[in-house]
């Protein structure tokens, strides 16, 4: 067991976490660790191979992994100290309790930075009926299959949800060689920006369905169809509408959960509308 001192500790590498070291260094803050689980800093911004970043902090269109880049380049440059591949597991009073190959570090700090991000809601949170065959992902697995890993995820596809990331990936899997058969949506309007309706779904003559939901999944070892179906102004599905899709794959892009496991161990308050951490605007002072 090792024992650390800092001023602030920072749990999460993605780009909130590399903002928040960047601006306690700034502010005075003598020594800031940032805990990180991979082995690599930008959070979830490695894997959007797309560009849309940095215009308002950088002021020029950056791709995820550029601007990942760029803000952990400011952070090393800022003195920041990193410690990868190390996992932050508990909070007890002023102690963050971490574990990397080198066993378990307790870190005592002045003050703590919870920056973990969010996870994707799956098939098990929406309760989606059938059997249980491969080829359902999440938006987020199957863009870090394609974008980091070089996989294919597959040829025919639905896509549940008209958010961005799912309306993202629509484009993404066109460009990688599959058929995207619909873009289904439960709600009568589209979920994410109409920018990427128009880049990601029109472009590629991908139909959004709206008011539809998925019912059914079929297949044994692998998708072989999805059935859907309009739902009424209380989203129940209207089961005599329903039709079926044949698709090898189908992809959920349902919804964000703040990854607040850490939160609720320090006794943080939880928002109820963001089932994160309640926040405010006041700036804290920092202390060693
Ligand atoms: C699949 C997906 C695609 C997205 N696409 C876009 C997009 O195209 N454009 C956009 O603006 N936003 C997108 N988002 C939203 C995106 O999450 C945010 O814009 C941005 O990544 C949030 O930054 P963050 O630092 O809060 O979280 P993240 O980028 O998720 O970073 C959090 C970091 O904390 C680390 N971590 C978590 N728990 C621990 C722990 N206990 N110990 C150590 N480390 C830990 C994680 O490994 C991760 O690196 C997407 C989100 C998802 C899930």
């Amino acid at each position: 067991m090792k024992d650390l001192n800092c001023s602030v500790v920072i749990v999460g590498g993605g780009p909130a976490g590399l903002a928040a070291a960047i601006s306690a260094k700034k502010n005075g803050a003598e020594n800031v660790i940032v805990i990180e689980r991979e082995n690599r800093l930008g959070g979830i911004l490695k894997q959007c191979i797309h560009a849309g970043f940095g215009l308002q902090y950088f002021g020029e269109e950056l791709t995820g992994p550029e601007y990942a880049e760029k803000f952990a380049v400011l952070a090393k440059e800022a003195g920041i100290e990193f410690m990868l591949d190390t996992t932050a597991l508990n909070i007890k009073e002023k102690t963050l309790v971490c574990v990397n190959s080198e066993g378990i570090i307790n870190i005592h700090f002045g003050a703590l930075v919870l920056a973990m991000g969010c996870r994707e809601r799956t098939r098990a949170n929406l309760v989606i009926p059938g059997s249980r065959p491969a080829g359902i992902y999440s938006a987020g697995t199957a863009q870090k299959l394609i974008n980091i890993f070089g996989h294919k995820v597959g040829k025919e596809v639905v896509i549940l949800g008209s958010g961005d990331i799912g309306m993202i990936m629509a484009r993404r899997l066109s460009l990688n060689g599959a058929k995207v058969k619909a873009v289904v949506e439960i709600m009568p309007y589209l979920a994410g920006l109409v920018r990427n309706k128009a880049q990601c779904l029109d472009d590629f003559n991908i139909p959004l369905l709206l008011s539809h939901t998925v019912v059914d999944i079929t297949g044994v070892d692998r998708v072989e169809s999805v059935t859907i179906a309009p739902v009424d102004e209380n989203r129940r599905p209207i089961m005599e509408k329903a039709e079926t899709i044949s698709c090898d794959t189908l992809l959920l892009s349902v919804g964000l959960i703040p990854e607040n496991e850490l939160t609720r161990s320090a006794d943080v308050e939880l928002s109820s509308i963001t089932k994160g951490a309640v926040v405010n605007q006041y700036i804290p002072s920092f202390s060693s």
